[in-house]
């Protein structure tokens, strides 16, 4: 069994970063603008990371934070204003917003050209096309890229999702799918209204858990030999765990990821991947 230590591979993408950013010639650096608003505890963890890891490779990070009480046309306006300002590359809004602010739609007022996260519906729509040009949501880019970088094949392989949300499932089948190198899988996506999930799940080649059920997918649910790669982040006292029920699946993996340290830090090091990218298409 081999564990897919996705810290491993996003700090050696970090490093492929830092050491670009370092050839850079100009002055100016790549700048990510994150905008936070009210105090969700775990949102304010993820920003903090983000922003540690954006300092760490050479990168300009600020955080806007906001209050919850913001109006959906102040909001709208800061990020407009952040979106015109030819020294910023990246905008991130920070899931989840309070109740009165609709995520689509404060999502639609930053500059697709500087939409890192990947979720603007101009960014979705290439994706599904499979056009050039945009970004691809950070999280199902790092678990493409960690499956690459690990010489798991992707291509030809029955991958079973399980999860459609619009940040983690729908994008990571659209991107696995696509005809092209490093994609060319046969994607089944299931979701809470899905029957039979077990006869999906046993006949995947990868198994990937987007579900935020915590140790949701078990032993009987896996055949020997599979990939598979956990995304669920659940705290459960002090600890973290994920929607795979590490213990009991592992022995029959190919290759797992942990959690922590398996797809989490590839999500940041994508952010900084798009980021990057902006910049460079800005230049
Ligand atoms: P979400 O928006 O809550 O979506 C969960 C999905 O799982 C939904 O599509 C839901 O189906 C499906 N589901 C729920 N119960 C199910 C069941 N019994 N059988 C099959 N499908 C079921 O969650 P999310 O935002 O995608 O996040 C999922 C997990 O990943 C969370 O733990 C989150 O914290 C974590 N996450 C981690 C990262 C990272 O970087 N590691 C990034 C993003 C998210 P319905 O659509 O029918 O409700």
């Amino acid at each position: 069994m081999t564990l897919l230590v996705g810290k491993k591979v996003a700090s050696e993408i970090e490093n492929e970063i830092r050491e670009k950013i370092e050839l850079l010639d100009t002055d100016r650096r790549p700048c990510l603008v994150v905008f936070l608003v009210g105090n969700h505890a775990p949102s304010l963890a993820y920003v903090s990371r983000k922003k540690i890891a954006c300092e760490s490779v050479g990168m300009i990070s600020e955080v806007q934070t906001l209050p919850e009480s913001i109006s959906k046309e102040d909001l709208i306006s800061k990020i407009r204003e952040k979106s015109q300002d030819p020294k910023v590359d990246g905008i991130l809004v920070q899931a989840p917003l309070p109740p009165h602010l609709s995520f689509a739609s404060i999502v639609e007022a930053i500059d697709p050209k500087k939409d890192v996260d990947g979720f603007h519906p101009l960014n979705m729509g290439k994706l599904m096309l499979g056009l050039e040009g945009g970004f691809i949501p950070c999280t199902p880019l790092g678990i493409q890229v960690l499956l690459s970088r690990s010489n798991i094949e992707i291509e030809g392989k029955h991958v079973v999702i399980i999860g459609r949300s619009n940040i983690v499932g729908r994008p990571l089948a659209a991107l696995l799918s696509q005809n092209r190198k490093g994609c060319n899988a046969t994607v089944t996506i299931a979701h809470s209204k899905t029957e039979r999930l077990i006869e999906l799940t046993r006949s995947a080649d990868i198994i990937v858990a987007a579900c935020g059920k915590p140790r949701f997918v078990t032993a009987e649910m896996v055949q020997e030999g599979s990939v598979v790669i956990d995304v669920g982040i659940s705290r459960i006292g002090n600890r973290l765990v994920g929607d795979v029920d590490f213990d009991s699946v592992q022995s029959k993996c190919k290759a797992i990821t942990p959690v922590p340290n398996g797809v989490g830090p590839m999500t940041v090091a994508c952010l900084l991947h798009n980021t990057l990218l902006s910049f460079e298409r800005s230049l």
